[in-house]
């Protein structure tokens, strides 16, 4: 039994991360990196920030003259993605067409959100809704798999409508909620994400689906990359342009439209809940919010102490947590007593099953031609 230890500066620890290591004060490599990546300027809460946000705009709506819309984004009824739409199409002026999965797993809170936003905003909101049956059966074979990131199957069909749509209306430039203000600390053990990873989705469903997935609009790592090289697809994360604070999102976005605030991140849909407050945490030892809550001290929102406070609540309401996941699984078709057993055992990584190789390896190879000879790019 390793005894526990805690970073000095953020919360992250040794039990919810196992690759986690410290240097002679104490402080932990999470935080040491992202120090690092902000004094290198992935983080401009400032007048260097303003300006390139400045420019930003300029360019995607110049690159959007004469055509349907100027940019376009996914959205997930969360904070990060809702108050970017805000942003984009009231503060800055930006046609923005909005694409929203609903996999059947919306929470009601976050349909009304999304509602709310899109017509407060007057934003055109696509709505997909991916094959049910088909969707159900490749996320429920992602459990069988036993593997951390159950989202998988969820964020490669965004992805997939995403670059559909930039195609269809010719559109340039995506906005990403993406952000180093809550999210620069990104816990990296358990295998991390696969998302565009079509070898990797799979071999999971060969192993443990048992219905087809064709109806699934998905797509690979080779059709992402010859988006972004060859149809030079950007993707913008203005975020990292402003003083991005959580609280003060939540008041500007209730003020604008009503809208309401889950507990934390990513709870906007019941299955994301699930995997992110019970499945990490009793398959893998993982409790998210310690890496939320870390990129919060980072980016000067929240003390230490008060992160440590909010570790000591109660992660989920039981009876809650029992609801919702009964929810997920009659969806899923799986009894909660072999779901149970799957979680009560030690969990996979995604390198037990296959992976694209390949494409790591040549995406490292275009990444150092591209960036010698400055073909390819725009
Ligand atoms: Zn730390």
């Amino acid at each position: 039994m390793k005894e526990f230890r805690r970073c000095t500066k953020c919360v992250m620890d040794n039990m919810s991360d196992e690759t986690i290591t410290f240097d002679e004060n104490g402080v932990c490599n999470y935080f040491l990196e992202a120090v690092e990546q902000m004094n290198s300027g992935s983080y401009l809460p400032n007048e260097e920030g303003k300006k390139r946000l400045k420019e930003m705009i300029l360019q995607i709506k110049k690159d959007g003259e004469g055509k349907d819309y100027d940019c376009l984004m996914g959205i997930s009824g969360g904070l990060d993605s809702s108050y970017l739409a805000y942003l984009g199409a009231v503060k800055w002026g930006l046609r923005i067409m909005a694409v929203h999965v609903d996999d059947g797993f919306d929470t009601e809170l976050a349909k009304q959100n999304i509602k709310n936003l899109c017509a407060a905003c007057n934003i055109d909101l696509k709505v997909i809704t991916p094959d049910a049956e088909q969707f159900n059966d490749l996320t429920r074979a992602f459990i069988l798999a036993e593997v951390a990131d159950l989202a998988t199957p969820q964020d490669n069909v965004l992805f997939a409508c995403l670059y559909g749509y930039a195609k269809e209306h010719n559109i340039k430039h995506f906005l990403s909620g993406g952000n180093f203000a809550l999210e620069c600390i990104l816990q990296k053990s358990k295998g991390g994400t696969n998302t565009m990873d079509m070898v990797h989705i799979r071999d999971v469903h060969r192993k443990f689906g048992t219905k087809p997935m064709d109806k699934l609009p998905m797509m690979t790592n080779w059709q992402r990359l010859w988006n972004v090289k060859i149809h030079g697809i950007h993707t913008n994360r203005p975020l990292n342009y402003i003083d991005y604070n959580r609280n003060r999102a939540i008041q500007e976005l209730k003020d604008f439209c009503g809208f309401t605030y889950y507990e934390a991140k990513h709870l906007e849909n019941t299955l994301t809940k699930v995997v992110q407050l019970y499945w990490y945490y009793n398959k893998f030892g993982v409790d998210k919010r310690k890496s939320h809550l870390s990129s919060m001290i980072v980016s000067g929102q929240m003390t230490r102490e008060d992160a440590l406070k909010e570790l000591e609540k109660p992660m989920y309401d039981e009876t809650l947590m029992n609801r919702d996941i009964d929810e997920v699984l009659a969806k899923l078709n799986l009894e909660r007593k072999t779901f149970d057993d799957i979680v009560a055992r030690p969990g996979k990584l995604s390198s037990d099953y296959k992976t694209d190789k390949l494409f790591v390896w040549a995406n490292r190879m275009i990444s150092i031609i591209v960036k010698d000879k400055k073909v390819l790019v725009k």
